[in-house]
């Protein structure tokens, strides 16, 4: 969905790295993270303070190879290692279908899924994830579980003014972010985290250490330059050629044409989104999530089998751990693949 901007932007993220260049292993030996590229840590404080979406100071930055690596470097890392049980993973449904998955994957020793972050009443240490905006449902999250012994970890993939009005920096212990959302450089394989506890941070570096001897290097020099050119169009004079004007525009488009095939349907129901005040496009307006949550009306129960017969491909409900009558279609395909959805799920009649 994002193509049309960077080609727009030509030459300007273009990268050429000699071949002698970024050969060792080592990018700073003398950082906790000793893997992470000056350059790119200095973009990313400096595009989190233009925008305005999270605290960066006395934060430790660990990159990853995309934040999917991260989320397991922080299952690793806040893991007690001297209980004789698994820690319990959860999260509140509808959530992010690969949770589970990563869990356990591995059937660790450390830490094991457990489903529901609404359902969960286990007594003891639990880690809860809680993504804000939620994947699939594009609501603002905050932690459901009321135990003492919680440990958190914020994904917030979606916390960009594309997707949300961005109210106040985020400042929690654990925060997760990707390129694969912010600039649609999903193939990068880029993520960060950003960590309070220097501990903490240590781990998680340790143990991307151990799985893949640190982070490569080129995607971090590329990840930097396009942070770099964003945060540029953003303070320059050129403000209205935005990144996140553009993409702000080309999900504003979408979303209304979303709501206007819905109802011209009348077979199926999304949410609405309570609008807020972004400080950062300096303007209210309502939540426009990545992905829209949707819900088949009437006798349908399956509504992944109805909708492929009708031509759209979905994620079914009980992948986020809720009933089948939900789907979750992305909304940042290229521009002609999401005509083409719209224009089918306009005509679906019962
Ligand atoms: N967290 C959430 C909530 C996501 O939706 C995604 C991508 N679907 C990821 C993490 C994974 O991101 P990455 O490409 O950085 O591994």
């Amino acid at each position: 969905m994002y193509e049309s901007y960077w080609q727009k932007k030509g030459d300007e993220t273009t990268v050429v790295i000699p071949g002698w260049q970024f050969m060792s292993y080592f990018s700073d030996a003398t950082r906790l993270c000793w893997f992470l590229e000056p350059e790119f840590a200095k973009q990313i404080v400096r595009l989190h303070n233009v925008v305005g979406n999270a605290v960066t100071e006395n934060r430790h930055i660990v990159v990853g190879t995309g934040s999917t690596q991260l989320f397991q470097a922080a299952l690793y890392a806040l893991s007690p290692c001297a209980e004789a049980e698994p820690i319990s993973v959860v999260s509140a449904a509808p959530y992010y279908s690969s949770y589970p998955l990563i869990t356990d994957c591995l059937k660790s020793r450390l830490y094991k899924w457990a489903g529901d972050a609404r359902s969960f009443s286990k007594n003891g240490p639990y880690i809860e994830l809680v993504t804000s905006p939620n994947n699939p449902d594009g609501f603002a999250r905050r932690s459901v579980v009321n135990g003492s012994e919680g440990i958190l970890i914020h994904d917030l993939a979606y916390y960009w003014p594309q997707y949300t009005p961005i109210s106040s920096p985020a400042n929690y212990d654990l925060m997760l972010f990707t390129v694969s959302k912010s600039t649609g450089h999903a193939g990068m394989r880029i993520g960060w985290a950003l960590v309070k506890d220097e501990d903490v941070a240590r781990k998680m570096t340790k143990y991307i250490e151990i799985n893949t001897i640190g982070v490569s290097k080129d995607s971090q020099v590329r990840a930097a330059k396009v942070l770099k050119v964003i945060s540029d169009n953003s303070e320059g004079p050129n403000e209205g050629d935005s990144f996140f004007e553009f993409s702000y525009r080309v999900m504003a488009k979408r979303w209304k044409q979303l709501r206007e095939a819905v109802q011209q349907s009348g077979l199926f129901s999304v949410s609405d989104f309570p609008p807020q005040l972004c400080m950062f496009l300096n303007r209210v307006f309502e939540p426009q999530p990545a992905f829209a949550w949707i819900k088949c009306e009437g006798d349908i129960e399956d509504c992944e089998s109805f909708l492929r017969g009708k031509k759209i491909l979905t994620r079914g409900g009980k992948h986020f751990g809720v009933n089948p009558k939900y789907v979750r279609i992305s909304m940042l395909d290229r521009d002609k693949n999401y005509e083409t959805f719209v224009r089918r799920l306009s005509t679906i009649r019962s």
